[in-house]
């Protein structure tokens, strides 16, 4: 069994953003050489997530509006914040949309469903954070 790990690094513009981070993970594991076995892509950070789902602007304006009222931003909103932070709302969204997703790989190639694309979900950016790739198999 071979092994691959690569630490991809993303420092957004904004608080919060969405990227389709797909195109880096097609490009490690076409370097790992792998051609079956699994993919495992994980945000290193307790505020931002990593998930699969449709690259369609309208569904992350949906994300966004949802997340934003299960846990909106505000500094006086949180406990956690009464520490000085002020991203009691990005730990718990990082929550909701999940740490890590496995992808197969098949043939040498990520094993999707119909639209499925994988993406960073930054939830409180504008420093640099990173994400980790594990592509194990052979
Ligand atoms: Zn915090």
């Amino acid at each position: 069994m071979r092994s691959h790990t690569q630490y991809l690094w993303f420092n957004t513009k904004n608080r919060q953003e969405f990227i389709n981070i797909t195109p880096q993970v097609e490009e490690e594991l076409k370097k790992s050489g792998i051609k079956e076995g699994l993919c495992l892509v994980n945000a290193m950070h307790i505020t931002s997530s990593i998930f699969i789902n449709d690259d369609e602007p309208g569904l992350h304006s949906d994300f966004s509006a949802w997340l934003e009222k299960l846990a909106p931003y505000g500094k006086d909103k949180y406990r956690h914040n009464l520490g000085g932070e002020d991203n009691g709302d990005a730990h718990l969204k990082r929550t909701i949309m999940g740490r890590v997703v496995v992808v197969a790989i098949t043939n040498g190639k990520l094993d999707f469903g119909p639209w499925e694309q994988i993406f960073y979900a930054e939830f409180d950016g504008r420093r640099k954070k990173r994400v980790l790739l594990k592509i194990i198999g052979d």
